[in-house]
């Protein structure tokens, strides 16, 4: 361990010293953020990123234009997405990053995630019109303009054809869980997510664990294979990220973080907003290069 991360308080003392950082969670129009790849490295160069990571949601499309873009900066990149797992019944977030985005077996199953999320856009509409919202699927995948396209594109949808007055609204009336046109989302299994991440030559991280109530589950995932930890989030906050660096270090995972970005989507655009002292990057970098020496991606 550095001498700085020994000190009684890591992650401040860490900041401190070196106000490098990275933001490891951010999504493009790809899926549901609202940034290409180039408008969110610009806007990353601009905030002072040292390191980005894109994680859309089941794909990895917008890497290639992205690590283009990171480069032409000076920013380092790493490709990665963000997959809905399910573990012990309860919904959680992994993130892959470093991801082999040729390797088949990856792009076989996000391509499966991105024909559920279609299905599942079509059942929500179904849903609204039967309760008299004369919502089209067509409207929903013209805006969405995507191959993973999910509930804040139904959302802007009412906005825009005006059945909604805005997003919230939208999610409050129809789409959050247990409102009526609400539909369960395809989950894979949390062990077969880790094993996918790890098979296309990644490292899992369970992504923002305080909106999943997931501390219980860390065990488990750990002793699933689990790399990481997203300690740093925007939801992440007073002394949470602190916490979740001691839980870390218990369950020996590495320490990630990102602001969940998703351009204007929900507001104002959360990049810069959270800063993963670099060092943690290095360190997932590093474990990266252990994994691929000992065992190369399939
Ligand atoms: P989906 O993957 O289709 O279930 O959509 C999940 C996305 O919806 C995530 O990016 C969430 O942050 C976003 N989301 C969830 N609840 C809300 C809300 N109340 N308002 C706006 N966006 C939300
Ligand atoms: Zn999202
Ligand atoms: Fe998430
Ligand atoms: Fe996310």
């Amino acid at each position: 361990m550095s001498e700085a991360l020994a000190t009684s308080n890591p992650v401040r003392a860490q900041s401190e010293r070196d106000g490098a950082f990275a933001d490891l969670h951010l999504h493009t129009f790809f899926s549901d953020g609202t940034f290409s790849p180039e408008e969110l490295a610009e806007r990353g160069k601009r905030v002072g990123a040292a390191a980005m990571a894109l994680t859309d949601h089941d794909t990895v499309e917008g890497c290639e234009r992205m690590a283009a873009a990171c480069q032409r900066h000076g920013i380092e990149f790493a490709a990665g997405s963000e997959l809905t797992a399910e573990l012990e019944g309860r919904e959680v977030h992994l993130l892959g990053y470093f991801l082999d985005t040729a390797n088949e077996k990856l792009r076989e199953e996000l391509r499966r995630f991105q024909t559920v999320r279609e299905s599942r856009v079509e059942e929500m509409v179904r849903r609204l019109n039967r309760m008299g919202v004369p919502l089209k699927a067509e409207s929903v995948f013209k805006l969405a303009n995507c191959r993973s396209p999910g509930r804040p594109h139904v959302g802007r949808a009412l906005v825009e054809e005006g059945l909604c007055a805005s997003l919230d609204e939208a999610f409050d009336r129809f789409l959050k869980k247990g409102r009526p046109a609400w539909v369960p989302k395809c989950k894979i299994d949390a062990e077969e997510a880790i094993e996918l991440i790890h098979h296309a030559g990644g490292l899992a991280v369970l992504a923002h664990p305080v909106l999943n109530q997931g501390d219980e589950l860390i065990p488990d995932l750990a002793r699933l294979g689990l790399d990481g930890l997203e300690c740093f989030h925007t939801k992440h906050v007073g002394a949470t990220p602190e916490h979740y660096v001691k839980l870390a270090e218990r369950h020996d995972l590495l320490v990630t973080g990102g602001s969940d970005c998703h351009g204007f989507s929900k507001g104002k655009p959360l990049i810069g907003g959270v800063k993963l002292p670099l060092i943690y990057f290095e360190k997932l970098k590093h474990a990266h290069q252990q994994r691929a020496k000992a065992a190369p991606a399939a």
